[in-house]
């Protein structure tokens, strides 16, 4: 049996790219390119062990900029970083992330961790949507008999409306397993790590690989799609490209990683065929309608102690057009503006005062609500939504 040593390998790899750095900041170019000429043979080394072909491609690309970087042919102050082996198959996933050596990048991507406390619960109507969701996440995480090659919806795109709940649903589906949650704006990712952002996406999925289960959320996936300027320098694209070769890479026969990608978009017609064909599952996310809105309202009243005097079915037909965003503010101001009218002298008392005041309140009327009522204005206008639905109705 052939035995994995792709672990001695990416350890040996990373002192060795330690020791190349070090020799090459301090000047000693002569060890620098030797130096790099080892790391270029382990990395090829590496490459045996890679869980995919485009991996496999990624790691021999890697070791032919270590050749580079050791005859002198490249301006990069810095080697590319080595990938952690995710999915050497000898390694537990558990085990091998906590023994995993750091890489250049592993601040950046657990920085992007989040923990998510947000339940189902939370989030008002879109039923169907959440079972999608939950079923694509079991069937990802579930183990199939022999024989049987079954594959939930690993990649799903999430469009529509800004502030609909799309953030939300994605860090519901990572809580329920308690999974890992990364969240990452791509928008926030090019603009710290321009021109090194493929390289955060390729050791972003490896780790997500190595801390399955993962959910990894792609907010504003978009901005990938869309030149933001006449200087665009074809960075968005490099990063999209990098996105979809992983999408790719984890849906490949073998990959058995119980890693769901989302991304999300307010745009989804910027995104070109060849990103919107790794997506095998679309979702629109719409406005709420009448009765999600009501689930919305109570999600934001009484789920926070707050009591209404009143008809929900009646305040989520005054707000018809709004999102799950604009009615969280709109709960929000209303129940503001009550603390201060039953707490008028709040902004007198000293702090002493303060820690011993208990905050009076009231339910909430109809009329606490016509002021604020009058002044919203519907983010998303009609003519909007119908581009989404008619892109809904042609995906
Ligand atoms: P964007 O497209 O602008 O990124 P989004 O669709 O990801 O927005 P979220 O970030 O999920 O929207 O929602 C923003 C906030 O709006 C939530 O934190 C929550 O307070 C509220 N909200 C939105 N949709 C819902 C919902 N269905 N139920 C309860 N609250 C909601």
């Amino acid at each position: 049996m052939a035995v994995d040593l792709s672990g001695q390998i990416y350890r040996a790899l990373q002192g060795a790219l330690d020791k190349a750095r070090r020799a090459n900041v301090e000047g000693r170019t002569a060890e620098a390119r030797a130096t790099y000429r080892e790391c270029a043979r382990l990395m090829q080394d590496y490459a045996k062990y890679a869980p995919t072909l485009a991996e496999k491609v990624r790691r021999l690309n890697t070791a032919k900029e270590y050749l580079a970087q050791a005859e002198g042919k490249t301006e990069r102050a810095e080697p590319a970083p080595a990938v952690p082996p995710a999915s050497a198959p000898a390694a537990k996933p558990s085990s091998a992330a906590a023994e995993r050596p750091r890489d250049a990048y592993s601040d950046a991507i657990e920085a992007l961790v989040y923990r998510a406390r947000v339940t189902w619960a939370d989030i008002g109507g879109l039923d169907e949507t959440k079972r999608e969701i939950r079923s694509a996440f079991a069937l990802g995480v579930v183990k199939t008999p022999a024989g049987l090659n079954i594959e939930g919806w690993r990649n799903i795109l999430l469009y529509g409306p800004p502030g609909t709940g799309k953030t939300l649903l994605a860090a519901a589906a990572s809580n329920e397993i308690a999974a890992t949650f990364l969240n990452v704006r791509a928008g926030d990712v090019l603009s710290k790590y321009f021109g090194e952002s493929t390289r955060l996406v390729s050791a972003l999925f490896a780790y997500a690989a190595a801390h399955e289960p993962c959910v990894v959320f792609l907010d504003e996936f978009d901005a990938l799609g869309i030149p933001r300027d006449q200087s665009d320098s074809g960075a968005e694209r490099r990063m999209l490209s990098a996105i979809l070769t992983e999408l790719d890479g984890l849906s490949g026969k073998g990959a058995r990683h119980a890693v769901l990608t989302i991304a999300a978009t307010n745009a989804p017609w910027a995104l070109d065929a060849a990103a919107l064909s790794r997506f095998d599952k679309r979702i629109y996310v719409p406005l709420p309608d009448r009765a999600a809105r009501a689930a919305v309202l109570r999600i934001h009243l009484d789920a926070k102690g707050y009591r209404l005097d009143g008809d929900y079915g009646a305040l989520a037909a005054a707000t018809d057009g709004t999102s799950g965003r604009e009615l969280a503010r709109l709960c929000k101001e209303v129940a503001n503006r009550m603390i201060h009218e039953a707490n008028p002298d709040l902004i007198d008392r000293n702090v002493e005062a303060l820690k011993a005041y208990t905050l009076h309140t009231r339910p909430l009327t109809m009329a606490d609500f016509e002021p604020v009522l009058a002044s919203l204005k519907a983010e998303t206008p009609p003519a909007a939504v119908r581009r989404y639905e008619a892109f809904a109705s042609t995906t």
